[in-house]
């Protein structure tokens, strides 16, 4: 074990901020991590094997024992269970002989359950450890298992044709792009990044800073936060060195666009971190991907190398005094570094738990310097507005929302995929372009975001100060148990939370006993104020975005559907704590909020 341990350290520079690339090392080493290694790693790196576990635990898919041969992960998406899930489960049991969260007899296939991989228009799918396989069928199970009996490997099975992985042939071969509607600013091969970037390298950044900014360009990953600002922000921040990252870590349920934006224009995402940097004076730039998407790495690896080769990544890019490289951080399967602080502590080698803001990335950001985080959208757009300008861009779109959205659309419709839109085009028009035709609730912005009756909001519009919508959309028909959809969303929250904070940790876990109190008819009234109270309470005392988030589902939920809600007055149930009073217990935290809010005012 000590010589490939030492290998893998050597790799990486015994750098303790690259832990979760030296553990990723180790277990496609020995299919695990195990206490040797760690033991090995934690002397290498300084530190101590406790903290290297307490790292790797944080993460869903790294191991500590022993997973099979074969570690297969089958997406539970509630899109999953609309199209075959259950089906596919049971074969995948079947025929591995393995239950879920074990491993078969003979050690083969180690079988797990996982949330969204990103792939909601072709679901029920699955990752074959790094391999991703769509469409499932049972019959396709089978054929799939017993190939792999018979020694075939995943890499055979998905891409028979031997294609090289830095190909994207290679990526069509295992995912289909699904793109429905292409617009003005995406997907357009005619895109000049060359031209682009010998345009704006040349100029004083204070004028890059300035075309961002006239454009109105929003960041597109969810807080629409002003790019040109960020930008601004973060050079005016003193440092001796900045830093640029791509979010491309898209865990949101039902999100799928940025895993079809770097399959079909890399270049337009890594030439928009290329102008960040030049306008923050950033000189090392990270795409943080996902795990799910570990197809993607080489293909994206070869695009970058193209850059380098063409000049335009690198050492003084173009001849125009820029140095600015770009590097691929994998992620390791936690939804919550999403949340930008927490992926910068991952990209640093750590759990990733949402720092306390401020101070703001801009300011303390990556190994505690400025750093500029927008998601792959964002930069893609970035290009597409430095090569057509600011008032084009600003032409797109409504007064208030600039430009046009992505949309990853899943669930009860003819046409699951990708589609652009411009801003200010109202939710009906989007449910007739996908050939959604039974519609009775959408889901937009994924878990987090908010439950829509079709019947109500169909009229309402896609913008900033409407539907501000994060790029997904899920949509469901007449047939569906919307509660059981809730049930699905807080069951998500509950496995996500990183677990800091306890209204989110524990409130969380609250109420979705509550809902399985509703779902089973023995809810009464006053639960319909605990799940509004609690949730508001979850809301307001959490540290991050999550906990900010996760009553969405319920209390949004609650507004456009209270039918769904039924409390008759049953005996009381003993499955809370019916002696807790939140009001009492929240008096003294409501108070200091109210003097903050006025002091602030
Ligand atoms: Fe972690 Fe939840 Fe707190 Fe966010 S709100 S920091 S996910 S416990």
């Amino acid at each position: 074990m000590s010589s490939s341990i030492q290998s893998i350290l050597h790799r990486y520079g015994s750098d303790r901020t690259r832990l979760l690339d030296v553990l990723w090392d180790v277990q496609d080493e020995f299919g695990y991590i195990p206490d040797d290694a760690v033991r090995e790693l934690a002397s290498g790196l300084n530190t101590t094997a406790l903290d290297i576990r307490e790292t790797a635990s944080f993460y869903h898919f790294f191991r500590d024992r022993p997973s099979g041969r074969y570690t297969l992960y089958l997406s539970n998406t509630v899109i999953a269970k609309m199209k075959g899930f259950d089906a596919v489960s049971k074969a995948l049991q079947a025929e591995t002989g393995a239950c879920f969260g074990g491993v078969d007899s003979t050690g083969t296939f180690g079988l797990e359950q996982t949330s969204c991989i990103g792939l909601s228009d072709q679901e029920p799918a699955m990752l074959v450890d790094k391999v991703v396989f769509t469409r499932l069928t049972p019959e396709k199970v089978v054929d799939i298992i017993a190939r792999l009996r018979q020694g075939e490997t995943p890499e055979q099975i998905a891409n028979p044709g031997g294609l090289p992985p830095q190909a994207l042939d290679y990526v069509d071969a295992l995912v289909e792009s699904n793109i429905h509607q292409a617009g003005p600013v995406f997907f357009d091969r005619g895109t000049r990044v060359r031209e682009v970037l010998e345009r704006w390298l040349g100029r004083n950044p204070d004028e890059l800073i300035l075309a961002a900014t006239e454009s109105r360009l929003r960041g597109r990953g969810g807080a629409g936060f002003s790019v040109g600002l960020k930008w601004r922000l973060c050079r005016e921040s003193d440092a001796d060195t900045r830093y640029v990252i791509c979010n491309a870590d898209e865990g949101e349920p039902g999100t799928f666009k940025d895993r079809v934006l770097l399959t079909r224009s890399p270049l337009q995402v890594f030439a928009g971190m290329t102008i960040a940097a030049h306008a923050t004076a950033a000189r090392e730039g990270i795409v943080y991907l996902r795990a799910e998407y570990f197809y993607l790495k080489a293909y994206l690896e070869a695009q970058l190398q193209l850059l380098r080769d063409e000049g335009l990544l690198g050492r003084d890019i173009l001849g125009r005094g820029l140095d600015f490289d770009i590097r691929i951080q994998m992620g390791a399967g936690a939804y919550i570094c999403g949340d930008e602080s927490a992926l910068i502590e991952s990209c640093e080698g750590k759990r990733g738990t949402p720092r306390l803001k401020p101070p703001f990335p801009v300011y303390q950001g990556y190994l505690g310097k400025p750093t500029a985080v927008c998601n792959v959208e964002t930069f893609a757009t970035v290009t597409r507005v430095m090569e057509l300008g600011a008032s084009w861009f600003e032409g797109l779109g409504t007064k208030d929302s600039c430009g046009t959205r992505l949309l990853s659309i899943s669930g009860d419709c003819a046409r699951p995929g990708i589609y652009e839109i411009e801003w200010g085009v109202t939710l009906n028009h989007v449910l007739a372009l996908v050939g959604a035709r039974n519609a009775r609730a959408v889901q937009l912005s994924g878990p987090s975001g908010e439950c829509l009756s079709v019947e109500k909001d169909g009229h309402r519009k896609f913008c900033y100060s409407d539907l501000s919508c994060n790029g997904s959309m899920m949509i469901f028909d007449y047939s569906r148990d919307l509660l059981g959809v809730v049930r699905d969303f807080m069951q998500f929250f509950v496995d996500e939370s990183c677990g800091i904070c306890t209204p989110c940790r524990s409130g969380n876990e609250d109420l979705l006993r509550k809902i399985d109190l509703f779902m089973a008819g023995k809810a009464r009234p006053s639960d319909i104020d605990d799940l509004q109270s609690w949730g508001r309470i979850i809301q307001r005392t959490s540290r991050c975005g999550l906990g900010g988030t996760s009553p969405k589902p319920i209390l949004t939920t609650l507004g456009k559907f209270p039918e769904l809600f039924e409390a008759a007055d049953h005996p009381a149930h003993d499955t809370l704590l019916p002696s807790f009073d939140h009001v009492q217990a929240f008096s003294a935290y409501d108070r200091a909020h109210a003097a903050l809010d006025k002091e602030r005012s």
